[in-house]
């Protein structure tokens, strides 16, 4: 069913009214400086909207991982410059998340005027979805938007249970095209639906790659997520990133049942750790990982393999850097992808990149928007919606009356 959207409302219903917007600005963010902001731009359609409408706009973001705690680092202070440049109107930022002087900043709020609240997972009640603060959090607004799609696969307070406490509980312009557009590629993938894994956060990779296996024609790993299936089938992989827990035990099934589907690293460069150690050289490997090394990125003769497979034909979709391709010398697997899924596109396959890291490595790789059919501002939340799994964050929205 389709989800109402804030185009769906009559135009007077937002004069005047405070409006919470749930955006995804978690950013990658280097000494301050914002490396990357498409998911801060891809919302200014709907924060316009709003603003033109005469609404006064609370927005929220999470940034990183701070798990609960004040991080200097992880404060959206810089997303607030940026978002103000963007709009060419200047955002309040209290650098707080809730309390009486956000209450106070809100009250003073007049209409077409923003308001950036600090990280929400300063607070741990975040992630927990504590109703006391998911109840404080909705008394700020009286219309709750989502257009966070990034973060729509989360039950957190921000993304789901405060949403309840609202009538109107709406998609922004963001969410609304994420879901048109890859709803096509979750019903009828044109084939070969070729699927590329990397990053670091395993967990919820593996997950997505236990669908993939089942829809897919062919998916290749890389990244931290390789690691655990090298280690399943029986590979050194040194101290390279893994998620144990089961899930090497489950890959190995995996390996037993989808043998002709999964494409595995055949070498990797490797170094005792992302600074260098006591051998500070990287180098590269076949096969096996050295005991005190760690794997950072997919080796040359990955990287033919893996481009072989990637044609100018079918849905290709990509999630996850290759390496550690912030720095430049594990970034050499990665942007080879990037090259070869831009190139894909003009030679006719339909590609989708997602994540906030993969497309900064876009960036990096010198990847123009109009080589990519559609860049995602999701990654794990793409991940878990092209998998025909429900989203928390947009179950929870209205449903067209149309
Ligand atoms: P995305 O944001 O695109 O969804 P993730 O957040 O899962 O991707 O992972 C991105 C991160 O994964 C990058 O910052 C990259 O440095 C890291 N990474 C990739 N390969 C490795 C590896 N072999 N070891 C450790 N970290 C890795
Ligand atoms: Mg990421």
């Amino acid at each position: 069913m389709a989800k109402m959207v804030i185009s769906d409302v009559p135009d007077p219903e937002y004069v005047g009214k405070r409006v919470f917007v749930r955006v995804d600005f978690n950013v990658p963010i280097l000494d301050g400086q914002i490396r990357e902001d498409y998911r801060i731009r891809r919302t200014i359609p709907t924060i316009d909207y709003l603003v033109e409408r005469g609404a006064r706009l609370i927005i929220a973001t999470h940034l990183g991982r701070p798990m609960g705690r004040r991080v200097a680092s992880l404060s959206v202070g810089p997303v607030a410059n940026r978002l103000s440049e963007l709009l060419g109107k200047s955002v309040k930022f209290l650098g707080k998340t809730i309390g009486e002087d956000v209450k106070r900043s809100v009250a003073e709020l007049q209409n077409g005027e923003v308001m950036l609240l600090e990280n929400l997972r300063f607070h741990l009640e975040e992630r927990e979805n504590t109703p006391e603060f998911s109840k404080e959090l909705a008394s700020l607004a009286d219309i709750y938007v989502n257009d966070a799609f990034g973060t729509s696969h989360r039950s957190h307070a921000s993304t789901y249970g405060m949403a309840k406490y609202f009538e109107l509980r709406l998609a922004g312009f963001l969410v609304n095209w994420e879901l048109n557009t890859f709803a096509k590629v979750r019903e009828s993938p044109e084939r070969p639906y070729i699927v590329i894994v990397g990053g670091s956060k395993i967990r919820d990779k593996i997950n997505a790659v236990k669908n993939f296996l089942e829809i897919a024609d062919k998916v290749l790993l890389g990244g931290g997520v390789a690691y655990t299936f090298l280690k399943a089938k029986g590979v050194n992989v040194g101290t390279s990133i893994i998620e144990d827990d089961g899930m090497v035990e489950w890959a190995a099934e995996a390996l037993k049942s989808y043998r002709h589907k999964i494409y595995l690293p055949i070498d990797h460069v490797v170094a005792e750790s992302m600074q260098g150690g006591k051998n500070s050289m990287c180098m590269i490997v076949d096969d096996e990982i050295p005991d005190e090394y760690r794997g950072f990125d997919i080796g040359p003769k990955t990287v033919a393999r893996y481009i072989s497979q990637i044609k100018g034909e079918g849905n290709i979709f990509w999630n996850g850097p290759m390496g550690v391709f912030e720095l430049d010398a594990f970034s050499s697997g990665t942007t080879h992808i990037a090259r070869a899924v831009a190139l894909a596109t003009l030679r006719g396959a339909t590609t989708v990149v997602g994540g906030g890291e993969t497309v900064a490595a876009l960036r990096k790789a010198e990847v123009l928007d109009s080589e990519i059919s559609h860049i995602s501002t999701g990654g794990g939340s793409l991940l878990v919606f092209l998998n025909g799994e429900e989203l928390p964050g947009i179950s929870i929205l209205n449903e067209s009356e149309v």
